[in-house]
C-alpha cells in the first residue's frame, strides 16, 4: 500500500468499516510512514472535534484539506535538502 490507496481508503478506516485486512495493511503502512501517521492523527482529532458538533461521516472538506496536506509533505521532501 501506498500513501494515495492509504488516503483513499482513509474514510473508511476512521468510520471502522475497513476489511481487517486492509486495515492491517493500513496499519503496517502508518508505521512506516510518519507523514500517513501525521495525517491520520490529525484526522482522528478533526474527526473528534466535528462530531461534537454534528454527528456525521467524514466530511470531504477535510479529506480535501488533508490530500492538501500530504502533498503539500511530499513537496517540501521532494525540494528539500535530499538531492537525487
Ligand atoms: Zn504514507
Amino acid at each position: 500500500m501506498n500513501c494515495r490507496e492509504l488516503l483513499e481508503l482513509l474514510s473508511e478506516y476512521i468510520e471502522g468499516e475497513l476489511p481487517p485486512e486492509l486495515r492491517g495493511e493500513m496499519e503496517c503502512h502508518i508505521e512506516e510512514c510518519p507523514q500517513c501517521k501525521l495525517v491520520i492523527d490529525t484526522l482522528k482529532l478533526t474527526i473528534k472535534l466535528y462530531n461534537c458538533l454534528e454527528p456525521c461521516t467524514l466530511p470531504e472538506k477535510i479529506k480535501e484539506e488533508v490530500l492538501g496536506k500530504l502533498k503539500a509533505l511530499h513537496e517540501r521532501r521532494k525540494h528539500g535538502t535530499f538531492k537525487g
